[in-house]
């Protein structure tokens, strides 16, 4: 029996129901390979749904406001994957008239859809015959076959890819591709699998060498940054300042408070000494309360955030002029990020 063939006879009776495996419609399938980077299923089927419920295809996407999408998005994170999307939405509109070419190179040639999800699309959507590799399908042939090179190198995921394409089965490229994924997800999961139920312990490298606890290899991550976020929650005739962010760095496009970033933690006096506070609020400002911190972990960067309640003489600060007085009754209705909604959580009931 060849790989593919264990493989698909092992998936079948095991096989999760997934919404996204129900249909062929490729947008649905792009949305959810989108939505599933970085994103464990149980918490990606809501999202999935939601969505799909929002924007029920490419135009519709495409015609949305940006903040409609982020805010349809907002708790799932790396939000430039929604930014991509309706990027690659707007392309799709454009240049295919709203509808997903069948064709690889053409995928790929859309904004935001990279070799993997081009090959998910191609080969879940319509049949063609292209091997899927993410991190599930990775491990399970590092552990297969003994690849000891780290699989996040270029060499390695060259690897990686050439033993995919070596058991590949074009003429069942969906079915394949689905049943390789669910292996990883299921069955050669990164700790502890079960190898003595695996339909492929008796010729799998790792199981027979007792490696399956060194397989995958990964390079070492860079090393984590750390930033320190103090938020100026300003209120004003029942409203609250707030302001988008821009430029290349995490979250744009998200909605904040003002922000003084520093290079250590700021207490409620040092603050006050900072440019940018003074630049904003000379003397005309005093703090009513200091928040405790919130910390938020991304995968390069640990964020500690501090929110300062402030009253201000209303004549006399000076923000900057992106920023703008959103109605209390109104802010939940802004797309923002994980530590505002935390603080909004606390605060903002
Ligand atoms: S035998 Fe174990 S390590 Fe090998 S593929 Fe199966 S679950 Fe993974």
């Amino acid at each position: 029996m060849s790989i593919s063939s264990t493989l698909i006879s092992w998936y079948l009776p095991k096989k999760r129901n997934l919404p996204w495996r129900n249909t062929r419609n490729p947008y649905y399938i792009w949305v959810s390979e989108v939505v599933l980077q970085q994103t464990r299923v149980a918490q990606g089927i809501d999202y999935y749904y939601r969505f799909i419920e929002h924007f029920p295809n490419i135009n519709s996407l495409a015609n949305a406001h940006p903040d409609e999408v982020m805010k349809v998005w907002q708790g799932l994170g790396y939000y430039s994957r929604a930014r991509n999307l309706q990027a690659g939405a707007k392309v799709v509109q454009e240049k295919f008239r709203g509808q997903l070419p069948a064709n690889f190179e053409l995928l790929l040639s859309i904004k935001g859809v990279g070799p993997y999800t081009a090959a998910a699309i191609a080969s879940f959507a319509f049949d063609l015959p292209f091997a899927v590799v993410d991190g599930n399908v990775s491990r399970v042939l590092a552990r297969l076959f003994g690849i000891f090179e780290p699989v996040n190198s270029s060499r390695g995921a060259k690897m990686i890819s050439q033993k995919a394409e070596d058991i590949f089965n074009p003429q069942q490229s969906a079915l394949h591709n689905q049943a390789i994924m669910e292996l990883g997800a299921l069955q050669c999961v990164p700790r502890n699998p079960d190898c003595t139920s695996c339909p492929f312990h008796l010729v799998c490298f790792a199981w027979q060498h007792q490696q399956v606890d060194n397989l995958p290899q990964k390079k070492p991550k860079g090393k984590v940054r750390p930033r320190y976020h103090n938020y100026m929650v300003v209120k004003k005739d029942g409203g609250v300042f707030l302001t988008k962010r821009a430029g290349k760095d995490i979250w744009h496009g998200l909605y904040e408070f003002p922000l003084i970033e520093t290079e250590s933690p700021m207490d409620d006096q040092t603050i006050q000494n900072t440019q940018q506070w003074n630049e904003w609020f000379g003397n005309a400002c005093k703090i009513e309360s200091l928040s405790d911190e919130f910390i938020h972990q991304l995968s390069h960067q640990s964020i500690r955030a501090r929110f300062f309640m402030l009253t201000v003489d209303s004549k006399a600060f000076k923000l900057d002029s992106s920023v703008f007085l959103c109605p209390i009754a109104n802010l939940r209705s802004y797309p923002v990020h994980k530590l505002i909604e935390k603080y909004l959580n606390n605060e903002f009931k």
